[in-house]
Order: structure tokens, then C-alpha cells, then sequence
């Protein structure tokens, strides 16, 4: 790992957890049946394109299990604020504390889909979200209502958090 790398993201994984990706497609030259072995469940996306979804298998909720073997999407994605510390733009202190709220942000996100009955942890967080908004809401149940809106406000400034400093 780079100085940076080791700096920020062993206290991050948002791009492994699900919270910024749904899944990961392999790119030529990753070996499907290598990275099966290794514990990752890898399936057909399109009829040409295979990828594995998330939350990753081989995140253990700090760092990848596979580091040395990972694929190649993986081994090529930097976050933003990651380019940003490399190239000396941002102060790593800087990007742990955008990486702290980011890290709230979907933790807060994940209690409300818990308190509206959405509890499938190894679901990706956008498909959970999917989920819980198309079951209906009983418009007779206040608190059931109120959280659906609570859901909706921490998904967008989940996304704001995201877009803005993670997928720039
Ligand atoms: S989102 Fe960025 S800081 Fe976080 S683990 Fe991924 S590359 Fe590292
Ligand atoms: S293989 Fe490793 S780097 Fe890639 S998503 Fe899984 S845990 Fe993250």
C-alpha cells in the first residue's frame, strides 16, 4: 500500500462496503475462476460482462482479504479525496474527517432501513433503498411515514456527500 492508501483506507471501505458501489465488474484480465476460489461470487451482469456484487465477500470490514489479489476495477479506483491526498491537495486529516461523515452519513442511512423492517446487511445499500421505498407506506401510520422521509433526506445527503468527495 502507498502511504496514502494505508493512511485513509483501512479507516473507510465505503468502496468496498456497498456504500458507493452496487457491485464490481471484472475487466479483462482478471481470472473469474481464480477469484472464485478466493471467495468471491462472481456472476454473468450482462450476457458479455461478469462482476460481483456488494457488500464485497472479502472486505472484513477494514481491509480487502484478497489485497494482493484483488481485480483489476479495484486495484485501479481511487476516490477523490485518495487523488487528492496523493497529489498533496488535501491533508490526510482533512479527508479522515470527510471520510468520518461520509462513513455517518450511510450509517444513518443503514438504521433507518433497519427501523423500516429492510434488514438484509449483504444487500448492496442502493438495492436495500430500492427496497424499502417500493414497499407501501401506510399513510395511517405516522411514524412509519415520517421515517420514509427521513430515508429519503439521508439518502440525498448521503449522495451529496458522495459525489462530492468521493466520486470526483
Ligand atoms: S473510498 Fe477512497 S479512501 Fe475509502 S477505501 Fe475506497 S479508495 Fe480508500
Ligand atoms: S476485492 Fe478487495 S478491494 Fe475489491 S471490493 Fe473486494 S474487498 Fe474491496
Amino acid at each position: 500500500m502507498n502511504e496514502s492508501v494505508d493512511q485513509l483506507c483501512p479507516n473507510c471501505g465505503l468502496c468496498c462496503d456497498s456504500t458507493l458501489f452496487a457491485d464490481v465488474e471484472l475487466r479483462a484480465g482478471d481470472d473469474a475462476k481464480r477469484l472464485r476460489k478466493l471467495g468471491l461470487t462472481i456472476e454473468k451482469k450482462t450476457p458479455t460482462k461478469l462482476a460481483f456484487a456488494q457488500p464485497c465477500a472479502c472486505f472484513d470490514g477494514k481491509l480487502c482479504g484478497i489485497y494482493s489479489d484483488r481485480p483489476k476495477r479495484c486495484r485501479t479506483f481511487e476516490c477523490g479525496l485518495l487523488k487528492k491526498v496523493e497529489a498533496g491537495e488535501m491533508a490526510a486529516d482533512t479527508a479522515l474527517k470527510k471520510i468520518s461523515e461520509a462513513k455517518q452519513q450511510a450509517e444513518k442511512v443503514r438504521e433507518l432501513l433497519r427501523s423500516l423492517g429492510q434488514r438484509e446487511e449483504q444487500m448492496a445499500l442502493t438495492h436495500r433503498y430500492a427496497g424499502a421505498m417500493s414497499a407501501p407506506v401506510d399513510l395511517a401510520d405516522e411514524m412509519n411515514a415520517e421515517r420514509h422521509g427521513e430515508l429519503m433526506l439521508a439518502v440525498n445527503n448521503l449522495m451529496s456527500v458522495l459525489q462530492r468527495d468521493f466520486l470526483k
